[in-house]
């Protein structure tokens, strides 16, 4: 055997590594970026914060301020506290290492984002997927009967609801959330992640009192700070503490922590690029709806869901005239049997809304 047959463990061996595509030169809608910078004053302002910076120091660890921030800004209820991580990524990544106890299982509706399931076999634990609605009218809705069913028969030590879900935009019904909640009851945690919350109209952030087993997760990434990597996430203290005991103590660096403080200050600018992106997400969705062969789903994200389905083209082909005209979106058309033919489309300026579109017409129009 060779030193990396000796070494690696088998399932790693077997994954394929994460592929970022190389975006140069495109027009960038394949990642939920904001499109937008902060305005040049507020960039200069920060730069002279970030130059202040003692970058000789390590961080301290307790991030009190940081925290307090978030806490008072974000709509954190009184009396609870977050746990920081280096982009919800790692939180996943702390709540799979913390829980995995021999033979736990984790649970989450597919499709979903794709990080619950890898960090769960990351760290040895079983992942159990339930597969959403696929009926037309009702397509992405969770499947609340199978969720209740799953969670029975595997008793997951944690459940993972994306709030709105990625890559489907679809807001699950907070009713059905509620029952799951309730019958995971002491055996298991329900993350709710909120990755998506400025551009939902809901949260389950000011229910956290009502349940023991609830854990709000966010991250300031959709929001325009996706370079900075900060999530956070709260929930009942002492559920909170364990976590915590597992997160590499000096996770969040001090130049995230000054830019977070920073941005969070002013939040203002934020809301109102994620206003307009919401706006914009209304406009595109009728344009986008009016299109023949193109359907586009209801979505509380900053991005859209769409299915081809033309006679002469697959979305796999649409996907790659696309990136023809510089034009770069994610296919997503073989995650999961339910989205075949499917594209995800981030929501972006009105400009570059209107270079995707002209290309997407454009592809569809071409006879070849
Ligand atoms: C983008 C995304 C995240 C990842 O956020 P980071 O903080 O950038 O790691 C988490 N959850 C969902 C559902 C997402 O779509």
């Amino acid at each position: 055997m060779s030193l990396i047959e000796n070494i690696i463990r088998p399932d790693v061996l077997a994954l394929s590594a994460y592929h970022v595509p190389d975006s140069d030169g495109f027009v960038k809608l394949d990642a939920m970026e904001n499109p937008y910078l902060l305005p040049e004053p507020l960039r200069m302002e920060l730069g002279r914060r970030l130059a202040d910076v003692a970058m000789n120091r390590y961080p301290v660890p307790s991030y009190a301020k940081l925290k307090a921030d978030i806490c008072a800004g974000l709509g954190v209820p009184a009396g609870y506290d977050v746990v920081l991580g280096n982009g919800s990524d790692e939180l996943i990544a702390m709540l799979s290492t913390a829980c995995a106890k021999p033979g736990a299982k984790v649970l989450a509706p597919l499709p979903t984002f794709v990080m619950y399931a890898m960090s769960a076999r990351f760290s040895g634990l079983e992942f159990v997927g339930v597969p959403l609605n696929a009926a037309p009218g009702a397509e992405f809705t969770l499947d609340k009967q199978a969720m209740l069913a799953a969670i029975a028969e595997h008793r997951p030590v944690i459940t993972y609801l994306a709030y709105p879900n990625n890559p489907t935009g679809t807001l699950f019904d907070a009713d059905a959330i509620v029952e799951i909640i309730r019958a995971v009851g002491d055996s298991g945690l329900v993350v709710v992640d909120e990755a998506y919350q400025p551009f939902s109209p809901t949260s389950f952030m000011s229910r956290l009192p009502e349940f023991g087993n609830l854990v709000v997760m966010r991250t300031l990434s959709k929001l325009g700070l996706a370079g900075i990597r900060l999530g956070y996430m709260s929930g009942p203290a002492a559920l909170l503490q364990e976590i915590d005991k597992v997160r590499p103590p000096y996770n969040i660096n001090v130049l995230t922590q000054a830019a977070a403080e920073f941005a969070l200050a002013h939040l203002d600018v934020f809301d109102a690029q994620a206003a307009s992106l919401r706006t914009e997400r209304s406009r595109m969705t009728a344009l986008l709806a009016a299109l023949p062969g193109v359907q586009v789903f209801p979505s509380a994200a900053n991005f859209l869901l769409l299915r081809i389905h033309t006679s002469n083209k697959n979305g796999s082909a649409v996907f790659n005239d696309l990136l023809q005209r510089k034009v770069m979106v994610k296919n997503v058309g073989k995650m999961h049997p339910l989205l075949e033919n499917c594209l995800r489309v981030t929501v972006s300026t009105p400009e570059e809304n209107a270079l995707f579109l002209d290309a997407l017409k454009a592809s569809l129009s071409a006879a070849d």
